[in-house]
């Protein structure tokens, strides 16, 4: 391999522009050239396609979002948008190509790698939804910023003695939320994987009642729907005073946590590595701190499994 491309693509992520980076100087590191793809797919069918140095990715490491952009395109969905892709890659002699994104990316990698281009896929979404990782890039980030948001309605929380909902992102996955309740001492989490213990929930805010608790922290999923609704619901059930938070886009920016610098720049030099030594339609991941790559179709017919024993220990540790 002589020439390799990147692109973000999806919903951004903090920790992609660390990604970028490593891959253009990984790339650098073993004499290939690197190329940047903005806008995605959508920049890739358009030829949106500018050469990248090691002095393009510099001052990056530190910043959110991603400097190649990214966007949605529903015309990469189609046989016709592909070909258009593939010609674009062609006609830059750019022989492989790694996507940077989520679940919906790794869709259009897969079916690039099945048109006979290689792909590799690097997991960035704060999500933290895709099988065949322990963290995707970004997720550590939002975590930290959810944990922060949380702190501080606790203040407010045990001054006006309310219960409080904080819904946050992650999709159809409860893992932020998970996480999140952990540590930031939620009485209760809701997420979609759970659902059907929204009644212990109401039971437990009634024990709490009954033991003269005066306010109380619910981490909720926006998968599991809206946190307004479920807000009323426990009103209706228990009569306590409740608000609802909706920390919405916040979630997705500022500049990234050491974790995820980390995270992104192993990933990120990790996919530079099977691809420059032939692998194709793959995914790379970290699995109890190892390296790992998996075949991108296997990793699509799989969920990301919600860690059973962390939800079981949040609801110990709330009694
Ligand atoms: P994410 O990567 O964060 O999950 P999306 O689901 O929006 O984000 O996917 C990003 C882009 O990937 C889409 O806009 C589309 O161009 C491409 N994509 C998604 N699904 C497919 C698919 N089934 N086939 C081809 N391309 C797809």
């Amino acid at each position: 391999m002589k020439r390799i491309g990147v692109l973000t693509s999806g919903g951004d992520a903090p920790g992609m522009n660390a990604a970028i980076r490593a891959v253009v100087r990984k790339a650098i590191y073993h004499d290939v050239e690197v190329f940047g793809i903005k806008n995605g797919y959508q920049g890739l069918m358009e030829g949106n396609i500018e050469p990248m140095n090691v002095g393009s990715v510099g001052d990056i490491i530190q910043r959110g979002g991603t400097i190649l952009f990214s966007a949605r395109s529903d015309k990469f969905k189609t046989e016709e948008g592909q070909n258009l892709a593939i010609e674009q890659l062609n006609k830059y002699e750019i022989d492989g190509l790694i996507v940077i994104g989520g679940d919906g990316s790794f869709r259009g990698a897969q079916k690039l790698t099945a048109k006979g281009y290689p792909c590799i896929g690097v997991p960035g979404t704060i999500d933290n939804d895709i099988a065949g990782t322990d963290f995707t890039i970004g997720f550590d980030t939002a975590l930290n910023t959810v944990i922060e948001a949380i702190d501080k309605i606790r203040d407010t929380a045990t001054s006006h003695e309310r219960t409080y909902i904080i819904e946050v992102m992650g999709r159809d996955a409860g893992d932020l939320a998970l996480w999140a309740g952990l540590s930031g001492g939620a009485e209760s989490i809701i997420i979609p994987e759970k659902k059907d213990d929204f009644n212990e929930v109401i039971d437990r805010l009634k024990r709490g009642q009954e033991r003269g608790k005066k306010h109380s922290i619910i981490v909720l999923a926006e998968g599991v729907g809206s946190g307004i609704e479920y807000g009323e619901r426990i009103q209706e059930a228990t009569n306590l005073e409740t608000r609802v938070t909706v920390l919405g886009y916040i979630q997705r920016g500022g500049s990234p946590s050491a974790q995820d610098r980390v995270l992104a720049s192993r990933l990120g030099a990790k996919a530079v590595e099977i691809l420059i030594n032939g692998k194709s339609g793959r995914m790379v991941g970290i699995e109890n701190n190892e390296l790992v790559d998996y075949d991108i179709n296997d990793i699509l017919s799989k969920k990301h499994e919600l860690n059973k024993e962390m939800y079981q220990l949040s609801k110990e540790l709330s009694i």
